[in-house]
Parts: structure tokens; C-alpha cells; sequence
């Protein structure tokens, strides 16, 4: 491909603001083209499009389409985009389903566009060298504690206690594609409990239990319910000690203190992207998700207090 890529942003809530936009203006292979903004929000000054069907019938060249809604409407823009010859950026998670997803990946081969499955946590700073440092070690076992608070972080978000949304899982399935990157061997649900509002379609706290093939126990506790500080930590019990990951990936502390490196979460995303689209490759990785859907499938639910905003 010839200069930048082209790219419209279809959705322009928090995130396409927060990072989307900033990563391509500040990655010289991308060249924002449009927005899609149902409210019809414009932004940096490219045309603005009420849906992705004006924007494909409009004469607004474009390489790629970046997809920051909520995943319940995600496949159907990505199912569009992929018929018009348009590479594809999911934010997290892919989809509302697995089976969509992988809908997806086969029509992105057979359409010879890159789809790319994004997990923004494993570019949190301290990810990569958690990794490597955990190959090869004797793994004991790992804690998962995601604890924030719901009306902090997803005011008004209605769609994320519809089904597909995910309700605790939107965030937890961020330590999922951490522990799923960083940890040796994968891992399985055992056992879970989702406590859903009585009120709500999606669970606002969830306990599991996860194992490997070697029997190493790995725990997850999460909790939208969490006043006061916040906790995204994940810990590592090894034989050559405590590998400890805070806030979220960005901090790691290994035995011999802590090791600091760039945070580069959504540029490493968009760089990732760009790579992709060079090689003429995908990234579908969906072991976070599963693990997500199979809390779902086996996990017990229990009915808690109902929850307002
Ligand atoms: P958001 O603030 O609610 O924004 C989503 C945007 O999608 C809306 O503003 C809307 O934009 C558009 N949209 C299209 N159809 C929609 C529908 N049926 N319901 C609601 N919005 C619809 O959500 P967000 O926090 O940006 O999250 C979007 C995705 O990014 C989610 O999958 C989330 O897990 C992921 N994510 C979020 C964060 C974060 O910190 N917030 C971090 C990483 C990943 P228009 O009105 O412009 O059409």
C-alpha cells in the first residue's frame, strides 16, 4: 500500500476519543478519513457520517474502518466493511459472540482484508516483560483482582448491562488477555459464581477458578461494586518468586523491585495494525473471550441487590 492508511472511526464515544484519535494522528502510517457518529458528532475536521452505510455509498476514500462501538453492534459493521474491501480494527471484545467472530475471520481471509482483534491491556507497560520473565518458570500459582468502581469508570453506559455487553466482564476480560498473554501454559474454568443485580441482564461481580493441564490454580475475583481505591492486580506465585502486575498492567514488580518501561497501549495497537495491513495478515485471538463465554456457559449465578447509576 502507498502512503498512509486511510481510516475511519465509527463510533465516537470514549474510547474513540481517548485513544483512537490521538493514536492516528500520532502514527505517520494512518491518515484519519471520516467519522461515523450516530449523534452526529464531528471531529478533526474529516467528513462526518450518520452511519456506515452514507459513509460507504459517499465518494470519501478510505482504507480501513476502526470499530469503537459497543460489541453488540459490531459484527454487522464489520461484516460491511469487510464486503467493501476495508481492513478492520475491533476494539475489545471482538464481538457479542464467539461464533461471530469467527464468522468474521473467514470472510476477512476469503476477502483478503486483515481483521484485527485488538486487546489494548497486553501494550500496558509492564506486559512484556511480565511475559518474559514468566516463560520457563515453575508456575505455582496466580490471583486475578479487578476491583473498580462501575460509576467511575461506565457512567450511563446502558449497553454494557444488556446481554453481550459483558457487565463486569467488559473490564475483566482486559486481565483475561493479560493472564492469557503472560502466563505459559492456557487455562480452563473450573468453577464460577456471577452475581447479576436483580434489575440487570449482566453481572456486576464475579468469583472464579481457573486451571492449567499442570493443575496450577489460578483465581479471579472481580467487582464493579469497589468504592475507594481501585484495584487491577494480577499475581504470580513462581519458584523464583512473586511477579506482581498493578494498575491494570502498567506497573510490574518483580522479586528484585520494580521494572518500569513506556506505557504504549493504543500506539502499539495502531502500530500492530499497520504491520498487519503491510503483511497482508490477521490477528484473531480469542482465548480471552473464551474463557469469558465459558463463565457464562458454567459459571452459577446468583441474584444480588439491583443496581441504578
Ligand atoms: P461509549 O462511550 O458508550 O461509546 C460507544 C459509542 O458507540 C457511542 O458513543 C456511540 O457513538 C456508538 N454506538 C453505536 N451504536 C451504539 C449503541 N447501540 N449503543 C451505544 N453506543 C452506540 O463506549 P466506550 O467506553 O467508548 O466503549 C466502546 C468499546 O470500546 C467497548 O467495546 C469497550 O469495551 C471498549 N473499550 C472501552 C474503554 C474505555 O476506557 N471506555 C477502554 C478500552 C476499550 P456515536 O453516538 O458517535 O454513534
Amino acid at each position: 500500500m502507498l502512503g498512509p492508511i486511510r481510516v475511519a472511526v465509527v463510533g465516537m464515544g470514549k474510547i474513540a476519543h481517548d485513544q483512537h484519535l490521538p493514536s492516528i494522528f500520532g502514527n505517520a502510517d494512518f491518515q484519519l478519513a471520516a467519522t461515523v457518529s450516530s449523534r452526529g458528532e464531528a471531529t478533526g475536521g474529516v467528513p462526518l457520517f450518520r452511519t456506515l452505510d452514507e459513509l460507504l455509498a459517499s465518494d470519501t476514500a478510505f482504507d480501513a474502518v476502526a470499530l469503537c462501538t459497543p460489541p453488540q453492534v459490531r459484527y454487522a459493521l464489520a461484516q460491511a466493511s469487510i464486503a467493501a474491501g476495508k481492513h478492520v480494527f475491533l476494539e475489545k471484545p471482538p464481538g457479542a459472540t464467539l461464533a461471530e467472530v469467527a464468522v468474521l475471520e473467514q470472510y476477512a481471509k476469503a476477502a483478503g482484508v486483515t481483521l484485527f482483534a485488538s486487546w489494548h491491556s497486553r501494550y500496558a507497560a509492564g506486559v512484556g516483560a511480565a511475559r518474559a520473565w514468566l516463560a520457563g518458570r515453575d508456575i505455582h500459582s496466580a490471583s486475578i483482582v479487578w476491583r473498580e468502581d462501575v460509576r467511575v469508570w461506565h457512567p450511563g453506559q446502558a449497553w454494557i448491562w444488556e446481554p453481550g455487553g459483558l457487565g463486569v466482564f467488559d473490564p475483566g476480560i482486559n486481565a483475561l488477555s493479560i493472564a492469557t498473554h503472560i502466563l505459559p501454559r492456557p487455562f480452563f474454568l473450573e468453577e464460577g459464581t456471577l452475581s447479576l443485580p436483580a434489575n440487570r441482564a449482566a453481572p456486576i461481580a464475579a468469583m472464579l477458578s481457573f486451571r492449567d493441564a499442570h493443575g496450577t490454580p489460578i483465581a479471579m475475583d472481580l467487582d464493579w461494586r469497589q468504592t475507594g481505591p481501585q484495584t487491577w492486580d494480577i499475581t504470580v506465585e513462581t519458584d523464583a518468586g512473586t511477579l506482581k502486575l498493578s494498575k491494570g498492567g502498567a506497573e510490574l514488580y518483580l522479586p528484585d523491585g520494580e521494572h518500569k518501561s513506556e506505557d504504549h497501549e493504543y500506539p502499539g495497537l495502531y502500530a500492530r495494525f499497520a504491520h498487519l495491513v503491510k503483511a497482508g495478515e490477521s490477528d484473531v485471538d480469542i482465548s480471552p473471550m473464551r474463557l469469558v463465554a465459558d463463565a457464562f456457559l458454567r459459571g452459577r449465578r446468583e441474584l444480588v441487590e439491583e443496581f441504578h447509576d
